[in-house]
């Protein structure tokens, strides 16, 4: 196996590099994990919390389209894991600048460091949106990428460009594309956390359209242990999808959110679709299955744990719910 005792782990300080900071730190021959993140209004020190008691992290606050920093960075460690993105869809309505500058620009950089100081494996962080909706079936990693939102063609651009990467330096990049995660410290305005808090408060919850769309809902833990068997064992110049959750229309998710925190359905608005709003997306995940790749989650009792987290955090969440936001049309898109 290649050499992995020091990774460096980009956007460790939001929602799922957090949980994969916290395994490898675990992990008993990583000796060291260092973070860098820019911290913007996703990214918290607090997300690693307990973390920073372990002598093996270390966190850079910085940017990754910083070069000369990522340079320094990636230049003493052996492997890369790179979660750090604008990774909000509906701020990629209005904000979309941010979204090629991180999520195209800011890989490039990390490519381009990482092959002049031939790292043992890179593995770039990506998404199912990539492939855009199907109406039937399900997308291998060979599908066609169809993206239909910013955010997800900023994903496909990065993607490509890591591929290329394998193709033209023959630097051992791996891609992994999970469906949508969730469990505690995510941010409050995706929708799992956006719709517990909204009724932790009180307040209604708001559906799009007729809340058709179907989404699958991974446990963050088990993408994390996806990513890591990735990261160890991934083919260099493959990608691996990471799905296999639960999938749910949003009107079935938003009754199993109701039922976790023992809601009634009368707390259900319906308001108009969002733009491109993707019908339905859906993988084959037989190549990450090869490598021992298997969702263990149950969704209601994932649900429930992560619930009880934000009931007994408030203090990590309310102080979020007011951050900026791009400019938004009236009505257009709140989750
Ligand atoms: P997040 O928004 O919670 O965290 C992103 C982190 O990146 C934050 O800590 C932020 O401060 C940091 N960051 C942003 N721009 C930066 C920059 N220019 N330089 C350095 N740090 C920067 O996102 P997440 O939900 O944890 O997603 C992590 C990765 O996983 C992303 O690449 C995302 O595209 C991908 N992904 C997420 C999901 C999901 O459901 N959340 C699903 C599939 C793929």
């Amino acid at each position: 196996h290649p050499v992995m005792d020091k990774i460096l782990v980009t956007g460790g300080a939001g929602f799922i590099g957090s949980h994969f900071v916290r395994r490898l730190l675990a992990a008993p021959d990583i000796t060291t994990v260092t973070v860098l993140d820019s911290l913007t209004y996703a990214g918290h020190r607090e997300n690693l919390g307990e973390a920073f008691l372990s002598p093996k992290l270390a966190f850079v606050q910085g940017d990754i389209c910083d070069a000369a920093l990522v340079d320094t960075l990636v230049a003493h460690h052996d492997a890369v894991v790179h979660f750090a993105a604008e990774s909000h869809v509906d701020r990629s309505f209005f904000a979309a600048g941010c979204f090629l500058a991180t999520n195209i620009t800011g890989t490039h950089t990390l490519l381009d460091a990482a092959t002049r100081h031939h790292v043992t494996k890179f593995v770039h962080v990506s998404t199912d949106e990539v492939y855009g909706p199907l109406a039937t079936g399900r997308a291998d990693e060979d599908a066609p990428l169809r993206p239909t939102v910013p955010y997800a063609a900023s994903k496909a651009a990065a993607d490509l460009i890591a591929l290329s990467y394998h193709r033209t330096f023959d630097l051992p990049v791996c891609i992994t594309r999970s469906s949508n995660n969730y469990g505690p410290r995510q941010h409050p305005e995706k929708i799992i956390p956006l719709f517990v808090t909204r009724l932790l408060q009180g307040e209604n919850v708001t559906v799009h359209g007729r809340g058709q769309h179907i989404r699958n809902w991974l446990h963050v833990d088990d993408n994390c242990h996806g990513i890591e068997l990735v990261l160890r064992t991934g083919e260099p110049g493959c990608v691996y999808n990471l799905g296999g959750g639960t999938d749910l229309t949003g009107l079935e998710l938003t009754g199993r959110i109701l039922a976790a925190c023992g809601a009634a359905a009368d707390r259900i608005e319906y308001v108009p679709d969002r733009p491109s709003n993707d019908l339905r997306y859906a993988m084959d995940c037989t190549r990450a299955t090869a490598l021992g790749y298997r969702p263990q989650r149950d969704f209601d009792q994932g649900l429930t744990e992560t619930v009880a987290w934000y009931r007994n955090h408030p203090e990590r969440w309310a102080p979020l719910l007011h951050a900026e936001q791009p400019t938004t049309p009236a009505g257009a898109c709140r989750v």
